[in-house]
């Protein structure tokens, strides 16, 4: 433990444990941040962890079908090289239980589990001002001091169940996809009825109608999805990534999106119709994300993302045979890829099989659950099991549900009342020594999180370490830096197409009641990265030190 970090508090006697740093969140965050403060700069720190296992999103996500949708070569740590080279994924597309795995294997690797405790839940955190000192509570009434206090809390972890009358009535069972049992659910002989068609439902519905009697897939806003072409990998293409794991994470860095592919540097409008069609053939073909990367405009030009926008809802009606499903199917109402575009395993052609259904809950929206299953305006759907893939409060959601006070008692939630503002997506104004790992206003979602991620804690790791050897014991971020870098955040949504998709849970729009403030930061990771290393060099410019 390094003296100087928080040895000197003058604080009175309680019950506390004290460190240096707590740390809330065991996923890909809360595990790299421990590693980072104890191991690089010797600080002791704390990881407190609401589950029972490490893992974060892939602890809690177990739904059928869960997948990541990064290929696997790139949804992972790049901060050890020997841990890229000793770990082997099995397929393009991790899978939850070999995400899970992966994590668990860094908690024993960097033997961080004596660091982390388990099964117990933040619920408060509180500033004290005098004594530069966060004070943590948790669910079961243990307290916590610490000079810093980093969130690793994940953007997609507060589950948004509708509320829609009569839940507590249905006799059935009924699950979120985002706590799903760790049991499993047995859907042999049950009818289904699944809400959401978000990149979750659109995973989990077709391995659910593969066990269920009858699956009714509840449609609000159809969507665009892309085939993964999920498969085993190569023992050759194991070996090339690691051999060329440099290049590749090189390739992870440059770009806007942190994956391991580069954007092409061509507009749609650069090619014939011809060719277009051929280049987004091959695409589709290929599978994934790299969809979007083919030419450089699909997020900045509508003329140009409609071609795409045209091919994908071409490819929807060409594989799903009945016409009025096909129809609703492709009926998107939203640009290309402006909400998260989903990529699926089969997807369309699930709703070819006699056993599935597709119900229209724009024009007939759900009025109420009974007892026996699911009423629209149309009629009523029986059912033995509902499954919420509804998503989730997203990205501010996680810090709200903690009752976070900074200086004077004031707390993040009356600060944030108009939306998330914070200084690069790290640091809240009147809020010190608090960081926020893949905060709003940071490129988080918009970016293969893992790499955001490593990102954001060597930002905070260095920024901690330059602090303390300067004799400093805080760093606050200030209104104005703030205030700026909110409307640099909604310049950098305007300048792309991604504002245009109404019901967009970037947006805040999926959750009633949430202010409407495009929360990611959309200027690229590439880009962002560079303005936070100059922050960083400039004397953390638009942060007190003192
Ligand atoms: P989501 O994208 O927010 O989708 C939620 C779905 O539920 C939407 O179809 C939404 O309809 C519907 N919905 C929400 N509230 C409703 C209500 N009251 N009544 C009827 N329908 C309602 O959530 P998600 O699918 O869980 O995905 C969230 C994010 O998690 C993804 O975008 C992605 O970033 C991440 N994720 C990643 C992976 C992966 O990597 N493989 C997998 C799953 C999720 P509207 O569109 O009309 O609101």
């Amino acid at each position: 433990m390094r003296e100087d970090a928080a040895g000197k508090s003058t604080a009175k006697q309680t019950d506390a444990e004290r460190y240096d740093a707590l740390i809330i969140g065991a996923g890909f965050t809360g595990l790299y941040q421990l590693y980072s403060l104890r191991d690089r700069l010797g600080l002791n720190a704390q990881v407190l962890e609401a589950a029972d296992g490490v893992g974060g999103t892939w602890y809690w996500n177990r739904y059928p079908g869960a997948r990541c949708d990064s290929e696997s070569h790139s949804y992972c740590y790049y901060f050890s090289k020997e841990l890229v080279t000793e770990w082997e994924w099995s397929e393009r597309y991790p899978g939850q239980e070999e995400i899970r795995h992966y994590l668990n294997h860094v908690a024993d690797r960097f033997d961080l589990r004596k660091d982390i405790r388990l099964g117990d839940r933040v619920i408060s955190a509180r500033f004290d001002d005098a004594e530069t000192l966060w004070h943590v509570t948790t669910e079961a009434g243990r307290q916590y001091e610490a000079q810093f206090l980093i969130t690793g809390v994940g953007c997609l972890s507060s589950a948004n169940v509708p509320d829609i009358p009569g839940l507590d009535d249905f006799k059935g069972d009924w699950y979120h996809t985002g706590s799903w049992p760790h049991e499993g659910v047995d859907f042999t002989g049950k009818r289904v009825g699944q809400i959401g068609t978000g990149s979750t439902g659109i995973q989990s519905a077709p391995v659910i109608a593969e066990a269920a009697k009858h699956l009714t897939v509840f449609q609000r806003t159809a969507n665009y999805s892309i085939p993964a072409r999920n498969g085993p990998l190569s023992e050759d293409f194991k070996r090339y990534t690691k051999e060329h794991s440099d290049e590749i994470h090189e390739t992870m860095l440059a770009g806007p999106n942190g994956h391991p592919f580069r954007i092409e540097d061509r507009p749609v409008a650069s090619v014939t119709p011809d060719e277009q069609r051929e280049i987004y053939e091959a695409a589709w073909e290929k599978g994934g994300l790299r969809f979007r990367s083919v030419f450089k405009d699909l997020l900045t030009s509508k003329p140009a993302n409609d071609t795409a926008a045209a091919f994908i809802k071409t490819k929807i009606r060409a594989v799903v045979k009945d016409p009025e499903t096909a129809a609703l199917l492709s009926t998107i109402d939203h640009p290309f890829a402006t909400k998260r575009p989903p990529v699926d395993s089969h997807y369309f052609e699930t709703f070819n099989r006699d056993n599935v259904s597709l119900v229209d809950i724009k024009t007939n929206p759900i009025t109420r659950i009974t007892p026996t299953g699911i009423e629209t305006t149309a009629g009523h759907h029986d059912l033995d099991i509902i499954v919420f893939a509804t998503g989730f409060d997203a990205i501010s959601g996680p810090l709200l549900a903690m009752d976070i006070r900074g200086k004077n008692g004031v707390t993040l939630k009356e600060q944030w009342a108009e939306g998330p503002k914070t200084y690069l997506g790290l640091q809240v104004a009147g809020f010190p020594n608090l960081f926020t790992v893949t905060g709003p206003g940071s490129p988080s979602v918009l970016t293969n999180m893992p790499v955001a991620i490593e990102q954001h804690v060597d930002w905070i790791t260095d920024c901690i370490d330059t602090l303390l050897k300067n004799g400093k014991s805080r760093i606050e971020t200030t209104p104005e830096a703030a205030e700026e870098w909110v409307g640099e955040t909604t310049a950098a949504a305007n300048a792309t197409l991604l504002p245009q998709a109404n019901s967009s849970w970037y947006l805040g729009a999926n959750v009633p009641g949430k202010p409407r403030v495009f929360m990611p930061y959309a200027g690229g990771m590439a880009h962002y990265r560079k303005r936070c290393n100059d922050v960083a060099a400039d004397g953390y410019k638009g942060f007190v030190l003192s």
